[in-house]
């Protein structure tokens, strides 16, 4: 037990759990699976769900077929076999004069969970046998002797997480007694006006309501009040985050002068979209000014990202700044190095290409290269993120597909002095509740045109059946001059996996594409071996190129029209338009098969709504559907605590109150000094302040 005597409502909040009434050393170790340490943890541990036994009907008022609930008394327990050998659990329960029968077939291991004279909850839609109510597998729930004198009449029961060794009553009963016993030590984060003010319940109210809410209404309020803290916390250090930098003013001032401009787009083969030049003109005004640009840039595959961002680069470079640009994988950072190579031809304008796999000494003399700012542009995989990798003036930090890098990494592309201007891009959208809640007031452009020209992609879905005729149409195509991808799926690309990939790149070798040239790349190469095929097929001597997914993003080769994608159920969505995108990026028209085994109904819905549209915006909406946001743009995966209560899905409109309120507080009170503002200020840093590099605010 606990000798509360003389401890500050702190020290007694941060005791292990152990301490607690119910719990000892051996149940505290459960708990600690579950991530609840200290008596606080206990407190805030959410339930995930809820029984709803609120419709609480005696017997005279049952209605057959619909959901219901009785609460009684086992009085009789009956297991028997059956003929067919299985078994019949008969459980007789007494409720107000009357019974009613609950029955479960073949699930005789129930049998354990009943003894005579326990009080029950039945759950279910029960049927009358002659005069005889039954239900028919019904959801149980015991109560406990505490829980039935707190829910005489059934009532709303939370549902916990459970771990091996703990049942769901004894969490109840533990979160219980916590309350109980600690509930009024909390202090509310938020004063008492601003509770009012905004909706909300003080924290003494809405605890024991989220764990044992007396009606859904009063369930929802407290729903409410911790989804909004949850969300204006996170809102709070992401609004301090941002006017810290507009305090500090850091960014260089980078003004795309008419001059400027000229030279800039007089490097350029081609006029731009005017999609590009919306972008362009969005950006130069971001970066004519002291606070960091903080700029998403999305557009569909091949809708002429790059160009944008090398405009940029070169607006910094035009001012005597550096300028980085990130790419997720080594083949498309070579690639951008290509790109500028040729832009950059005749120019004065130098960048070089640092990716992983460098030899000590080429590295070592890059990095002073860079440090001495020598160097203009560098171009590259996270092999920049390194400690040694130090810019002498950085002034653009780019990075290219975003969504496969995390918010942390930007803080380390940092450096004393100057804090760069940031531009990020993506070809696969990103809904405005994820990027609100990651990135703060990202600002957006969106690509929504093409450049000129663009002819569209045909997209197949194939069985088997059809493969002799597919591999005539490739052979024809190739024929033409046209080149050609087959993509293999692969999971961990290992010694196994690659051996299948040789061997079916020998049969297609000596089989359906003899008569042509053909390549193969896959992510156990070193880079040079993938750069040797790279340039190869870019040059058009390599004909048809087998590929794991390491083209999947960015890999430009306008001649290459035709794409077969192996075993594609095994595919994402989102993955299968970035490889298809590969192929719509010059004057022929792109041919896309896809050879499709499973039939799942997921997998159907994916590649059926692949054929049906090339619009990524659209695809990525559907993407959101089937799977959620949460996979694809998962909090832990930006270096984000994840959320207890909240729901970017459900809760989108709380985030954006939540938004707005954080920003008119902390435009009240920056510094958060205000003694009301104590609490928050505290919750903010513990919660998130390393997460976003907060410092010491105020
Ligand atoms: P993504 O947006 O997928 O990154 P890229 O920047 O790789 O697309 O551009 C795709 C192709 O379109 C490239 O070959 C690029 O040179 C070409 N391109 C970009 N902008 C234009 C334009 N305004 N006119 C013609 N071609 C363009
Ligand atoms: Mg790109």
């Amino acid at each position: 037990m606990i000798n509360d005597s003389g401890k500050t409502p702190a020290k007694i909040l941060t005791t292990p759990a152990q301490y607690l009434s119910g719990v000892g050393a051996n149940r505290a170790s459960l708990l600690r699976k579950l991530n609840i340490e200290t008596i606080a943890d206990v407190l805030f541990f959410f339930p995930r769900d809820y029984q709803d036994f609120s419709d609480v009907r005696t017997i005279d008022q049952l209605e057959e077929d619909k959901l219901q609930t009785i609460q009684g008394t086992v009085e009789k327990i009956d297991l028997r076999p059956t003929r067919k050998s299985g078994s019949l659990l008969k459980i007789s329960i007494w409720s107000q004069e009357q019974h009613i029968e609950a029955i479960w077939f073949n699930q005789a291991f129930m049998r354990a969970r009943f003894s005579v004279g326990q009080r029950v909850l039945v759950s279910g839609k029960p049927k009358l046998q002659g005069s005889t109510w039954q239900v028919t597998h019904p959801r149980i729930e015991t109560l406990t002797e505490d829980e039935q004198q707190a829910k005489p009449s059934g009532g709303i029961l939370p549902v916990y997480s459970l771990t091996e060794g703990i049942q769901q009553w004894q969490i109840r009963r533990i979160v219980r007694n916590a309350l109980e016993k600690y509930t009024d030590l909390l202090e509310d984060v938020f004063p008492v006006e601003y509770l009012e003010s905004h909706d909300l319940i003080p924290i003494l109210d809405a605890l024991p309501q989220i764990h044992f809410p007396s009606d859904s209404q009063t369930l929802e309020k407290a729903r409410r009040r911790f989804v909004y803290q949850e969300l204006f916390i996170l809102q709070l250090a992401l609004v301090v985050k941002r006017s810290q930098m507009h305090a500090q003013q850091l960014a260089p001032l980078l003004e795309a002068t008419n001059k400027i401009d000229a030279r800039i787009c007089q490097l350029f083969p081609f006029d731009l979209t005017s999609g590009q030049r919306d972008a362009i003109k969005e950006i130069s005004s971001d970066m004519n000014s002291r606070l960091p640009m903080n700029r998403l840039l999305q557009g569909d595959v091949g809708s002429g990202k790059t160009v944008v961002a090398v405009y940029a680069m070169l607006l910094a470079v035009a001012h005597g700044y550096q300028a980085v640009m990130m790419a997720p994988t080594e083949v498309l950072s070579r690639q951008h190095s290509l790109t500028l190579k040729k832009l950059l031809h005749g120019s004065k304008v130098n960048h070089l290409l640092l990716t992983g796999g460098l030899a000590t000494g080429p590295r070592r003399k890059m990095l002073e290269r860079i440090a001495s700012g020598e160097t203009d542009i560098v171009v590259g995989t996270h092999a920049l993120l390194q400690k040694d990798v130090q810019f002498k003036k950085l002034g653009l930090a780019v990075i290219d597909e975003q969504h496969k890098f995390g918010v942390r990494q930007r803080a380390i592309l940092k450096q004393a002095g100057i804090e760069p201007h940031y531009l990020v891009m993506t070809a696969t959208p990103i809904p405005r509740t994820v990027t609100m809640t990651l990135f703060g007031d990202l600002e957006i452009s969106t690509l929504r045109d093409s450049p000129p020209g663009r002819q569209k992609v045909h997209t197949y879905l194939s069985d088997n059946s059809n493969r002799e005729k597919w591999w005539e149409f490739v052979r024809k195509k190739l024929l033409e001059g046209r080149q050609a991808y087959i993509v293999v799926p692969m999971i961990d690309e290992s010694k196994l996996e690659i051996a299948n990939l040789k061997e079916t790149y020998e049969s297609l070798a000596n089989g359906q594409l003899e008569a042509f040239r053909l390549g193969l790349v896959h992510g156990r190469m070193t880079a040079e071996e993938k750069d040797a095929v790279m340039d190869d097929f870019r040059r058009g001597e390599i004909q048809a190129l087998m590929c794991t997914s390491v083209v999947e993003v960015g890999v430009d080769v306008q001649n290459a029209t035709v794409m077969t994608i192996e075993a594609a159920e095994r595919f994402g969505l989102a993955q299968l338009h970035q490889l298809r995108g590969r192929i719509s990026r010059g004057r022929h028209p792109g041919f896309c098969c896809l050879f499709a085994n499973s039939k799942t109904k997921e997998s159907r819905q994916r590649l059926d709504s692949l054929a049906s549209t090339t619009d990524g915006f659209k695809l990525a909406e559907i993407d959101f559907k089937i799977r959620g946001p949460g996979e694809l743009f998962g909090t832990r995966q930006h270096g984000i605590p994840p959320f207890r209560i909240a729901d970017l899905m459900r809760d989108q409109s709380t985030l954006e109150e939540s938004r707005r309120d954080a920003k008119s507080l902390v435009a009240a009170d920056p510094g958060l000094a205000d003694d009301s503002h104590r609490l928050l200020r505290r919750m903010m840093l513990s919660r998130y302040g390393k997460a976003l590099d907060l410092g010491d605010v105020g």
